[in-house]
């Protein structure tokens, strides 16, 4: 372990308990010997292995899932050999023999071009794990008939519900911004009237599949709400990123080029949309958000359709 100076100045004080109360776990290995010469007190709580006990790399090596050893160590050895900074996701093996998802977060000193230590931080990332499960999970069930919608073959309200529920709680925990996009055809009646309804079945499949393309990031959504209503869900986006998605909306529906000749709005097949974007707070409730956006698309539908409102 690292000799403490015997007096240690304020400035060091504060490191040091700054260090040691942050949830991630601070550690430094020296290059040449290979050995740690510092790991955070944290680790002892996460995984039961004392500071003491961490003395080489071959502890932390050990302490690994057999499954990950080769991958991560093969990894990490040629990144530090490089001189780059990287990071690393693994189970290491607690001390009553079960594992934890580790983040190690790593950083390559050197010296004179030559490198004199690597200092990390190991992250506990068994909730994001979890979730990252969760939602494969889901995935997995909307391959399954009950969470697809029959016609367009999108995800249908019940999927929307489960994901819904699930980014809510994710936003929330993690403080990131969520977005939403409810969008309706517009003229979608007069459209069946003119066409059948048969017509209007296509249509819904077409606009369906083209809305699937039009948010591309792993976890964004897309489901059918409702008639002629669809939504998106998008994590990890904020209203500038949402806005454009919409305008992405707008445009790809228009590039479908539907010919519409009984649309008060366009001889083409236009849609409208409400959006909104938080980063949900205890009190929040996600009725009220979707009930909120739901609102802004009726206004939408009053300004003159074919347009979106995010306010
Ligand atoms: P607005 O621009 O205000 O949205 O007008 P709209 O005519 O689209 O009005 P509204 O949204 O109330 O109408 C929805 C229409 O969508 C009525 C319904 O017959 C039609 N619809 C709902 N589900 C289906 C479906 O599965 N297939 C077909 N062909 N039509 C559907
Ligand atoms: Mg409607
Ligand atoms: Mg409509």
């Amino acid at each position: 372990m690292s000799s403490t100076p015997p007096c240690p100045s304020a400035d060091e004080d504060v490191y040091k308990t700054l260090l040691e109360s942050t949830r991630a776990i601070p550690w430094r290995i020296d290059w040449k010997t290979m050995r740690f010469t510092y790991i955070g007190p944290q680790i002892e709580a996460l995984l039961g292995w004392t500071p003491d006990s961490w003395v080489s790399v071959e502890d932390w090596a050990n302490r690994m899932h057999p499954d990950d050893r080769d991958r991560v160590v093969g990894f990490c050895v040629a990144q530090s050999q490089a001189g780059s900074d990287h990071e690393a996701d693994y189970r290491a093996l607690r001390r009553d023999g079960g594992y934890v998802w580790i983040r190690d977060v790593v950083h390559v000193i050197r010296r004179n071009g030559e490198v004199e230590a690597l200092i990390g931080f190991m992250f506990d990332i068994s909730e994001r794990k979890q979730t990252e499960d969760k939602l494969l999970q889901l995935q997995r069930e909307l391959e399954a008939l009950s969470y697809k919608d029959g016609l367009t073959g999108v995800a249908n309200r019940r999927m929307f519900d489960s994901i819904m529920e699930l980014e809510w709680t994710n936003a929330r925990r993690n403080r990131q911004p969520l977005s939403v996009l409810l969008l309706d055809i517009d003229c979608f009646k007069e459209y069946n009237d003119r066409y059948g309804h048969l017509q209007g079945d296509e249509c819904l499949k077409q606009v369906a599949q083209a809305l699937t393309t039009v948010a591309t990031r792993a976890r964004d959504f897309c489901a059918r709400f409702g008639g002629e209503e669809f939504v998106l869900v998008l994590p990890e986006t904020d209203a500038r990123a949402a806005m454009l998605v919409a305008e992405r909306c707008h445009h790809t529906i228009a590039q479908l080029a539907i010919a519409h000749a009984a649309s008060s709005v366009s001889p083409q097949l236009t849609v409208s949309l409400g959006i909104g974007t938080l980063i949900p707070e205890a009190d929040d409730d996600p009725l009220r958000f979707i009930d909120l956006i739901d609102q802004r698309l009726y206004r939408a539908k009053h300004a003159g359709r074919n347009r979106t409102m995010a306010e």
